[in-house]
This record gives structure tokens, sequence and C-alpha cells, in this order.
């Protein structure tokens, strides 16, 4: 028998229905570009085959999805046969993270405590299963990473793998790939960069900069969930994390989802075309909500400094007992933020990262994480701050 829905509730859910949503949570997923659902709309409509059959329909798919590998590549400076496709970010970080240790045998990873889940749960899980050492490279309470404290701990010789993501997804803060890459080198280490936040937003030339392995997922620069990539340099010498058929060169088997693959290849090129136009754009957006901040909550502060253009993480001077209920009176006038990392921000616990450069007291205080794209408008940051003042 049908639930019956009682009319209090209807007129609540009618209501948020006819609401203007205020989308501002695009460090936690992206809307699509229209352009990517026409493709991917076509892919599964007209070129439904396996890349790996002969046929022609076959041939069809797999010559998508090897125009899609070339461009995804020419777009970070690397080779075709560097980009392997994964089902999202987090696989991705895990395969590397795991063959670093189990193939190329890796005593000792570095990392930091401010990384995502991906990362950090998997260094946890490979020191638990092959005893390797985990050091954490020092954070600043700017957010930073203490490349000092990284080089000290380098100058212990034994193989190594650096893991440091370059950009924050809950603050923003930003690090050099370029001097991290040179520590490295210096050092003979191996770096691993989860740059989930910053590809399809800013310019990696892979050329310049030799980072061994960085990873991408097409859903934070407004392509498809479900899927992502890796780039592994030449010869980097990574075992498969599963077992099955010869797609990916047999470093990750599974028939190829063409659609997903195709829609994140046009949206890391539509992302690349408008990159200068949309970055400055988004830029104003995070400057004027920080102007709008000063006016109406005097004593705010911006966690983390020099920040990417599209993240602002702040703490809010309201009272501690409404950190908990402050995102779901903003959902109630339909604006979407979060707290932290997706994956975290149902719960009051306080976000790892934070945790790292705030004092306990201030650790208590609402702060939330607004994360933009170029779909926003200044009206979207009027109504967040509306909604604020109203909190
Ligand atoms: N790494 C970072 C920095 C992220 O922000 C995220 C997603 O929130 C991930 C990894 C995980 O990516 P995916 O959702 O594709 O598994």
């Amino acid at each position: 028998m049908a639930k019956k829905i009682n009319p209090k509730q209807f007129l609540r859910i009618q209501n948020l229905n006819s609401m203007k949503k205020v989308y501002l949570d695009n460090a936690s997923t992206t809307a699509l570009y229209p352009e990517v659902i026409a493709e991917m709309t076509k892919i599964l409509t007209e070129d439904y085959g396996n890349p790996s059959s002969t046929h022609s329909l076959g041939r069809n798919a797999k010559s998508i999805l090897e125009l899609s590998r070339k461009s995804i590549a020419k777009h970070i400076n690397a080779t075709a046969s560097e980009i392997i496709f994964t089902s999202c970010g987090t696989e991705a970080n895990n395969w590397i993270m795991r063959s670093a240790v189990k193939d190329l045998k890796t005593k000792r990873i570095i990392t930091s405590k401010i990384e995502h889940h991906a990362v950090l749960h998997t260094a946890m899980a490979l020191q638990n299963e092959y005893a390797i050492q985990v050091d954490y490279v020092k954070v600043k309470p700017n957010g930073e990473l203490d490349l000092t404290h990284l080089a000290e701990l380098l100058s212990e010789e034994k193989k190594t793998l650096v893991s440091l993501m370059h950009v924050n997804n809950e603050t923003g803060t930003i690090l050099d790939l370029d001097r991290v890459s040179q520590i490295c080198q210096e050092h003979n280490a191996l770096f691993h960069s989860d740059t989930v936040q910053s590809i399809g937003k800013s310019k990696i030339d892979l050329q310049k900069t030799p980072i061994d392995f960085i990873v991408a997922s097409a859903h934070k620069f407004h392509g498809p969930k479900g899927t992502g990539f890796a780039f592994i340099r030449k010869n980097a010498g990574l075992q498969p994390l599963f077992f099955g058929g010869e797609q990916e060169k047999g470093v990750r088997p599974g028939t190829e989802a063409i659609h997903q693959i195709a829609g994140m290849a046009k949206a890391l090129e539509l992302s690349n075309q408008n990159l200068e136009t949309d970055s400055v754009y988004i830029a104003s957006l995070k400057a004027y909500t920080i102007e709008k901040l000063k006016v109406n909550f005097p004593d705010f502060k911006i966690n983390g400094e020099n920040t990417f253009y599209n993240l602002l993480n702040v703490t809010l001077p309201l009272d501690e007992s409404k950190t908990s209920m402050i995102l779901f009176h903003l959902d109630m006038k339909g604006i979407a933020v979060s707290r932290g990392s997706a994956c975290q921000s149902g719960s009051i616990r306080p976000s790892h990262v934070l945790a790292e450069m705030l004092s306990p007291n201030d650790l208590k205080k609402p702060n939330i994480r607004i994360s933009f794209s170029h779909f926003n408008t200044i009206e979207d940051i009027d109504l967040l701050i509306e909604g604020l003042k109203n909190c």
C-alpha cells in the first residue's frame, strides 16, 4: 500500500522544489555541461559497442575511447599511453599507492594529515598490511605544508612515495607542485599528487613538472560521476589492482564505460577552453563573497591563506550551538554549501583538515566551505548571505 504523505510535509517539499536553488558546493561535485550531456546521450544511443569487439560497432567504440584518451593527454601535456581510465579519483589514488608499495617495493609513504581520506585511509591500510613507515609533513596554521620538513624527512634514505595533494578540497590551500617535484627528484623519491580538485581548473604541464602520478575525477569539472583517470608516467612499472581482461593494457581490466569517458574528455576540453574567463569570473565571485562577509560578519575568519580561486572556507562569528544546524537551515532555504568533504558533511565531527590548522576553540565554531563554479551568480551570493544572517 502506498504510504500517505502528511499535508504539511507535502507543502514543505513543494516549497523546496519551487525555491530557487543556490548550489555553492562545487568542490563536492559539479553540474554537467549541457554539451557533455549531449555527447553522452549520443554515445549511449548510437555508439553502444564494446571497444574490445572486432566488428564495426566495437571498432567505433574503440575509436571514441582512444580519441578521448588522446584529448585528455593533450590537456596535461602527457602521452596518450600514460592515461589509464578508472571509475573515480578514489580508485586511482588507491591503485597508485597500493602498487607503489606492493610492486615497486616502496618502504615508506610521506603524506600529510590534511589529505583526502582516499589517500589518508589508503596510507593507513598499507601501513597495517605491509608494515611500511608512514610519515606526515607538518601543516602550518595557514594550511600550507612545511616543505623544509618534507626535505628533512626525505633525508632519511629509504625507498619512498610522496603523496601530497595539489589543491586541498576543504580549504583550497595550494601545493607548489614544481617545488615538491624538485625536492622529490633530489631525494630520488616517487611523487604522487591527488589533483582531483585542480584538474580542469588550472593548467598542469607534465613535461615541465616531473610528477610521477596524478589523478582526476570527471564529476569535479562538470563531467559525469563514476569516471576518472590516472596519469602514470611511462615505465613506472605499476601492476593492476585486480585482474581480468586486456582492457587498459591489462592494468585496469573491465569493459570501459565509453559514454562516461567521452563525457569526461568533453568536460575537460570545455573546462580548458573556458579556463581563463571562468577563473577570472569565479575569482570575482569569491572576492564579492569576502566583501559581503566583511560587512555582515565583521569577525569572520578565512581558513587557509592564498587559497584556490573557487574555494572559500570560513569560520563564522556565530554561537557554537549553531554549528550542527547551520547547513540544515541553509538547506531549508535552498542553499547548498558544506562543512568539509562530502563524505563527512553530514557529520558533526570536526573536519580532520581544520583540526590540523585551528585552535580547539576555533574548531568548535561554525564553519562552512563555499565552493563556486561558473554557473554561479552574484544573486546566489546575496541569497547565501541573507540565509546566513537568518541562521
Ligand atoms: N581527492 C580529492 C581531493 C577529492 O576532493 C575527492 C572527492 O571529493 C576525491 C579524491 C575522491 O574522488 P571521487 O569522488 O572521484 O572518488
